[in-house]
């Protein structure tokens, strides 16, 4: 085997693996994969995040990441691993450009946003329909926007709208948010967002940009249009395991399972899970570094015993 062990994803478990297992001179590989620096590359103020008490930018927090791992000697590779294989001695790596053979694995590959599924939706996609106000948002100065979601993500996505448009709807389909109580009060108490509760999305209108969305009341059944010029989806995230192909035991909600033999071990002898991939509760940037860490420990573990 060339390798002692690859890590797959370079969010804040990725990068964290990479420092803890380069630290214990694994000489680790990292694919950075599509979505090079992970979700946190899409938000703008981290407020949670330890040891930053008047917060940091998202990106720049990821680029402090990558730089610790890089400077204990993680070799960081910009391709995607597009399946693994078990072979005799550890894992065969399909990337984009030539394949990787490798004893352990660490699969840090995290989780990407879900969408509605609805009429439009797809079509409109870069002309108002977005899952990212971070990106998109500059685009609607003086415009109005809705925010579709109950959660911590739609909660921080309309804030972040309000420097920019001139109104911001959230619609949810219940009457009540499940995100923090410290966010809610921020979206409550803001002049500039009005919440639509117990609606659901039916159709997202529109030629060539976005120009209304048809709502359905959950309790009356009633459909109304409201006139917006983009929706940003902010529903929740799906963990990114297609390309497995099978290969590892999910839990039923598809999140890679964990804790066979040690916290981060899936069901496959030497290949570990960390960060959102593997987890549905926490998903946060601190718990994910967490498990980073622990999936380095426990692969340099594995690999001496
Ligand atoms: P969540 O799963 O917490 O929330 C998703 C929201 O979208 C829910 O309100 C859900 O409604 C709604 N929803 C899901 N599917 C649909 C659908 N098909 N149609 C309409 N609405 C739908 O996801 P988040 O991304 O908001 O947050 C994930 C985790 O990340 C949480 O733990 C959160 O605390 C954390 N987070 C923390 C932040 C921070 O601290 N700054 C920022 C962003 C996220 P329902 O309630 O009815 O199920």
């Amino acid at each position: 085997m060339d390798e002692n062990l690859t890590i797959i994803g370079s969010g804040p478990a990725g990068y964290t693996a990479g420092l803890y297992a380069a630290r214990a001179s694994l000489e680790p590989i990292l694919f950075e994969g599509i979505e090079s620096g992970g979700q946190l590359m899409l938000t703008t103020d981290v407020e949670n995040y330890p040891g930053f008490k008047e917060g940091i930018m998202g990106p720049d927090l990821m680029q402090e990441f990558k730089s610790q791992a890089e400077k204990f000697g993680t070799r960081i590779l910009p391709l995607t691993v597009s399946s693994i294989e078990k072979v005799s001695g550890g894992f065969e790596l399909f990337t984009t450009k030539e394949n990787y053979y490798s004893k352990s694995v660490i699969i840090s590959s995290g989780a990407s946003a879900k969408w509605l599924g609805v009429e439009g939706e797809k079509r409109l996609q870069g002309y108002g329909v977005s899952a990212c106000a971070t990106c998109d948002g500059f685009f609607f100065k003086d415009k109005i926007v809705v925010v579709i979601g109950g959660g911590d993500s739609a909660m921080e996505e309309a804030l972040f709208l309000t420097k920019f448009a001139k109104k911001v709807y959230i619609i949810h389909r219940k009457s009540s948010f499940r995100a923090s109580s410290i966010m809610q009060k921020r979206v409550l108490d803001h002049k500039k967002i009005k919440v639509l509760w117990n609606k659901e999305v039916k159709e997202i209108l529109g030629e060539d940009s976005v120009t209304s969305v048809s709502l359905k009341d959950t309790e009356s059944s009633s459909v109304e249009k409201l006139e917006t010029n983009a929706v940003f989806v902010a529903i929740g995230h799906t963990p990114n395991v297609g390309f497995l192909q099978g290969l590892l035991e999910l839990d039923d909600k598809g999140y890679i399972k964990t804790g066979f033999t040690t916290q981060t071990s899936t069901s496959i002898d030497g290949i570990f899970a960390a960060g959102d991939v593997a987890d549905s509760i926490y998903r946060q940037a601190i718990t994910a570094a967490g498990t980073g860490c622990q999936a380095a420990m426990d692969a340099e573990r594995w690999l001496e015993s």
